[in-house]
């Protein structure tokens, strides 16, 4: 009895098998002659590629769309600008795509950066390009090839972009990530690094992040570094064996990335300390630096393993974290770059700057609580009726000149209207019904204390933007700066 249900079930099994499998074949069929409009011999391929022109297309993976926090970035954008500006900095842009050879020489051959994260490619006229890893070497770039040396040392520039390299995409770490950044360019005196890590101090203060440290550290200039060079492979050579393979391969080519080598950290807390090996003169370079940061009360933290993955670095390179941030906790890196210019081409100029990254910045505020509020629209018009819709939309064009305004453009009821003001954290709502054109009298709705007020349109004005009244936009931003 038992083995003749098993063989009922079997049977039934198979029968449903084939079953679908038909279904399956018909549906292909009919979606084939749908397509092909009859023809039944269209291939699979054919209906792939069909259907993959109708899916959505998705961002790149390790980019981002920054949709909803934009006013987060304008906010912190405006901040770091504003800090450089009054420390007399001014914006310098360059292109995002630039000869790779400017990397292979401004960041070096032998970085992981060059190496393995560079976005390159060929153009069609056959030319080596590569979207900017970073924006040191491109700023340094343009400074020669205009020429800027002639206009006056220093040179002062800030920049602000996206920038690209091929790693592997974790929280803070994107392939298109943004970089703020300062150049301070053409002096070697030890209060030009104060001067930049000063900078560095305050545009974080200005966004509101207190809890980060900052690390700093001498790698000497080319005289010394050789003799500490000599004394790294010492140590390292009997290591080598237990060392990660970017570490063996590094061994040779540039000996100093083996201190900041994530896996290999062990071994690097025992190597000699660079600060031993200093010459006189970078000896006195940093300990002026380290008394020029105490005279501003900046704590620091001096730290020998501070080398940074760039081959530019000469003398002080400083790092600011923010260990509540976890594995990505570097912030801000910087330091000086003596040989770099010379090295683009130019006659030797010594520089200084360093690189914020945005997107952990982002996270520090988020971590903190620090995020500022969305800011909404000073005034949200309502129209009583379809009727006053055009003198809501001329009393808008008019009052958009002294503050920030909407109006419904939905068509919507006026509670509708109101709800929608809420939604945009209106601070004011203007009502305009038959009588208020008649009037020239609007109610004015404060959202806050839903008090209500019978004013003409100057008054609204006087109301909403307080002290500064009748002052527009345009007013506004002439006195700024002067
Ligand atoms: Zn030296
Ligand atoms: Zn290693």
């Amino acid at each position: 009895m038992k083995s003749e249900k098993d063989l009922d079930f079997k049977v039934i099994l198979i029968g449903y098998c084939y079953f679908m499998i038909l279904n399956y074949w018909t549906l292909y069929i009919n979606i084939n002659i749908f397509l092909k409009g009859g023809c039944v011999n269209s291939s699979l391929n054919e209906l792939e590629s069909f259907l993959d022109a109708n899916s959505m297309i998705k961002k790149i993976k390790g980019t981002n769309d920054i949709v909803e926090n934009t006013y987060i970035w304008e906010w912190v954008e405006d901040k770091f600008k504003e800090v450089a500006k009054r420390f007399g900095f001014s914006e310098i842009r360059t292109p995002i795509f630039e000869a790779t050879e400017l990397f292979n020489r401004g960041v070096g051959k032998e970085t992981d950066i060059v190496q393995k994260e560079m976005y390159t490619f060929e153009d069609k006229g056959g030319r080596s390009i590569t979207l900017r890893p970073e924006g040191t070497a491109p700023v340094m770039r343009a400074f020669v090839e205009h020429s800027l040396a002639s206009k006056g040392l220093p040179q002062k520039f800030f920049y602000l972009g996206p920038m690209f390299r091929y790693e592997r995409p974790q929280a803070g770490r994107l392939r298109q990530f943004h970089q703020y950044g300062i150049e301070l360019i053409g002096s070697s005196l030890p209060v030009a690094d104060a001067y930049t890590i000063l900078v560095a101090v305050e545009i974080l203060k200005a966004v509101g992040l207190e809890n980060f440290k900052l690390k700093i550290n001498s790698t000497g200039c080319q005289k010394c570094r050789a003799g500490y060079k000599k004394a790294l492979k010492e140590y390292y050579r009997p290591l080598l064996n237990n060392l990660c393979d970017d570490c063996k391969r590094r061994y040779d080519r540039n000996v100093l990335r083996l201190l900041d080598c994530k896996r290999d950290a062990e071994y690097a807390k025992s190597a000699p300390n660079i600060l031993d090996y200093l010459c006189d003169d970078c000896k006195a370079h940093f300990n002026e630096l380290k008394s020029l940061l105490d005279t501003l009360n900046i704590e620091y933290e001096v730290d020998p393993s501070i080398v940074r993955g760039l081959d530019y670095y000469t003398r002080t390179v400083f790092e600011i974290k923010y260990p509540s941030l976890g594995a990505q906790d570097a912030i801000i890196g910087g330091g000086r770059y003596d040989n770099l210019i010379e090295e683009l081409g130019g006659a030797p100029t010594p520089s200084v700057g360093f690189a914020v990254g945005m997107e952990r910045i982002m996270l520090a505020l988020t971590s903190e609580g620090k995020l500022p509020s969305p800011r909404g629209v000073d005034l949200y018009v309502v129209t009583v009726g379809d009727e006053q819709r055009a003198d809501a939309l001329k009393i808008s064009r008019e009052l958009s000149k002294y503050m920030r305004v909407d109006i419904d453009l939905m068509g919507r009821k006026l509670k509708a209207q109101f709800s929608n003001a809420s939604r945009e954290n209106a601070r004011y709502v203007l009502v305009i019904g038959e009588e208020e054109v008649k009037s020239g009298l609007y109610t004015l709705k404060r959202m806050s204390d839903r008090t209500q007020m019978k004013l003409s349109i100057d008054e609204v004005v006087m109301e909403i933007k307080g002290k500064r009244r009748l002052e527009s936009f345009e007013q506004e931003n002439t006195t700024f700066g002067s």
